[in-house]
């Protein structure tokens, strides 16, 4: 096998591996970056709506206000010491980019334009603020040439199409990475002081995803199979408005410029739901609107999708219903010069043009608030008392650091990987300064050369494309916005059986080296049964609400006994594993504390747990 030997191996070339690599460079490390995917095409690359940052350049905002909103949405379970730390840093990161060259489109005073989404408030909850900054509609896209030209410059070495496949664990160190270049379907081993994990979300375990297809959770499940637990896997959101039967995501801009969702009765039944933030109210609340609708008959032609009506007639005689300024009122210019890329989607993937018909709409699976455990400096964490991994990192997300909490606010994904992979960066370069090279031991990527071979020469039944579609039926129907106790049962019970079939029964009919999308596909469909699995345990044990995480049979939000963040572990067995799973994370609430400790009785109401008021 090939040796690489860098300071910083970083795995993943989206937000938050490009930032971090930045940061390891200019702090003096020699940076490696390890991606399957060529850099720019990352997911990061398809974020719409834009970045959060409280700059007040259109209304008055201030980051106590965004952490307010972060810690809010999150439903509580956010770590509020974190959401600071994410909301203050945001600022000076979204400067930060402009100066790296970022085109952010500008208001008419020459400053970063700002746009209203949902849950980003003024004044503790006061009323929306213009806070997301953007690059037209296409945030992620500029994000992500921005940072790459960056690393460019800063002589970070790049291998692109190069999938990491392990850990090299040394005596509870990570001492780097085994990788497959895909071209060659070789292995390397790439050793490093520090090794970054930034391989983004797993929403390919549900078969309707905004996630595209290279989202198969591979650094989350490598480093569950290596002894790190995992926080949080019972939390997932689910955007309401995915492309019927597709997936693909009509961002929340759309509601944003007065876009209204519409049963089959032609009732706009939002209001019903949430009677002040209607169309906008969050995520959770608006996907289980529409489950509810299709439950209850109305969904449109009785097939679980509900229109998004954004004709002008529609939006603008609501508009004139709430007593909306004239000023306000769009028209088919409008439409199509503030959504651009969305009448693009559906007018090519639908023969649907929004400006004359409504688009069918359900809710798709798109976000990961869990994942692998770390502090707000990006180092990775083996347990609820924090014990770091030495040598391990990880970002964006793949990670849970958590300011996610168990619901993610528009917008703060990007902010996640620019702040906490440049904090992460900085760590690791400081580290590689001090740290020693552990040596590789002698059997290094052996035992994932075996399981290589096995998958290679498989010869049972059960193709992979077909076991993948089964997982993704049965936790789209199972483990998707509504829970039970049975559905979950149920879940575990067919993913179970699948991963037998996976172990025991596989067949792949490509057994070439080179390319071999196949075999890759196939490690990857493990890689999703075993985040699927985790997920739906951690699911069936939480028995509360909260966020993204709604249970029929435990409807309300118990913060007495589940304001604890969950970890599941797993002992390494690939076939058989053994999972323990606990709930003895506790919630840092050091800024609730803090409040508390100096602030006005008013501040110090202001981070305590609420009901939901919407
Ligand atoms: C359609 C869509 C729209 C979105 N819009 C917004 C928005 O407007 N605002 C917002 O804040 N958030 C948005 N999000 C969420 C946000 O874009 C993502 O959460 C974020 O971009 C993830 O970034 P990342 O750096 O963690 O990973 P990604 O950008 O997903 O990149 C993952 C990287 O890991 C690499 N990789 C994966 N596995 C391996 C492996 N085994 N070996 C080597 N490399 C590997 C890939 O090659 C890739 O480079 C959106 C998400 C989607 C899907």
């Amino acid at each position: 096998m090939k040796i690489h030997k860098h300071d910083a191996i970083i795995i993943g070339a989206g937000g938050a591996g490009l930032m971090a690599a930045l940061y390891a460079s200019k702090g003096g490390a020699d940076v490696a970056v390890v991606s399957k995917l060529y850099p720019t095409r990352s997911h990061t690359g398809t974020a719409q709506g834009g970045i959060g940052a409280a700059l007040g350049n259109l209304d008055e905002d201030k980051p106590i206000y965004h952490t307010y909103d972060t810690v809010k949405g999150g439903d509580y379970l956010t770590d509020q010491a974190a959401a600071k730390i994410l909301a203050e840093n945001a600022v000076d990161a979204v400067i930060e980019l402009e100066h790296m060259g970022l085109p952010f489109d500008r208001t008419s005073a020459q400053r970063i334009s700002q746009r209203r989404f949902g849950g980003h408030t003024r004044n503790f909850g006061e009323e929306l603020v213009r806070r997301a900054c953007h690059a037209a509609d296409r945030t992620g896209h500029m994000i992500l040439q921005t940072l790459y030209q960056q690393c460019i410059k800063n002589d970070v070495s790049f291998f692109d199409e190069f999938q990491v496949v392990d850990m090299i664990v040394v005596d509870g160190a990570l001492a780097g990475v085994v990788a497959i270049e895909l071209g060659t379907g070789e292995f390397h081993i790439f050793h490093g002081k520090a090794s970054f994990f930034a391989t983004g979300g797993w929403g390919r375990c549900w078969s309707v995803t905004s996630n595209a297809h290279s989202l198969t959770g591979d650094g989350a499940a490598i480093a569950l199979r290596r002894g790190v637990p995992l926080q949080d896997m019972e939390f997932f959101q689910f955007h309401p408005t995915g492309i019927y039967r597709m997936g693909i995501l009509i961002t929340e801009g759309v509601r944003g410029e007065g876009g209204v969702l519409i049963n089959s009765q032609g009732e706009r039944f939002m209001e019903r739901y949430a009677p002040s933030a209607k169309d906008l109210a969050s995520r959770d609340v608006v996907s289980r609107a529409i489950y509810l609708e299709t439950r209850a008959g109305r969904s449109i032609k009785n097939r679980g999708y509900v229109h998004l009506d954004i004709r002008p007639a529609t939006v603008n005689r609501y508009f004139a219903e709430e007593g909306r300024a004239r000023a306000d009122f769009i028209d088919d210019a409008t439409v199509e010069r503030k959504l651009p890329d969305i009448l693009d989607f559906c007018r090519t993937y639908l023969g649907v043009d929004p400006v004359k018909e409504p688009m069918p709409v359900q809710p798709t699976a798109h976000y990961a608030m869990g994942g692998i455990p770390t502090n707000v400096d990006a180092e990775v964490l083996l347990d609820a008392a924090g014990s770091v991994m030495p040598g391990a990192y990880a970002a964006g997300e793949t990670a849970c650091v958590s300011v996610h909490g168990a619901n993610r606010l528009g917008t703060n994904s990007l902010v996640d990987l620019v702040v906490f992979g440049r904090r992460g960066g900085m760590k690791m370069a400081e580290f590689a300064r001090s740290a020693d090279w552990l040596p590789l031991p002698a059997d290094a990527g052996h035992a994932i050369q075996a399981e290589f071979e096995r998958i290679r020469k498989s010869g049972g039944q059960s193709r992979p494309g077909e076991l993948r579609a089964q997982m993704q039926a049965t936790m789209m129907d199972n483990v998707g916005v509504f829970r039970t106790q049975e559905t979950l049962q149920q879940g575990i019970d067919d993913l179970a059986a699948l991963r037998e079939r996976f172990h025991q029964d596989l067949r792949i009919d490509d057994k070439a080296r080179v390319f071999n999308t196949d075999l890759m596909e196939a490690w990857e469909l493990g890689c999703l049964l075993d985040l699927a699995d985790v997920t739906a345990r951690a699911a069936l044990e939480r028995k509360e609400s909260r966020g993204a995480h709604s249970r029929e049979d435990f409807q309300a939000r118990d913060d007495q006994n589940w304001l604890v963040h969950s970890l599941v572990g797993h002992d390494g067995n690939l076939a058989n594993p053994d999972y323990t799973l606990n709930f003895d994370k506790k919630v840092d609430l050091s800024l609730w504390e803090a409040e508390e400790a100096q602030g006005t009785p008013e501040d110090q109401q202001k981070f305590r747990p609420r009901e939901r008021v919407y």
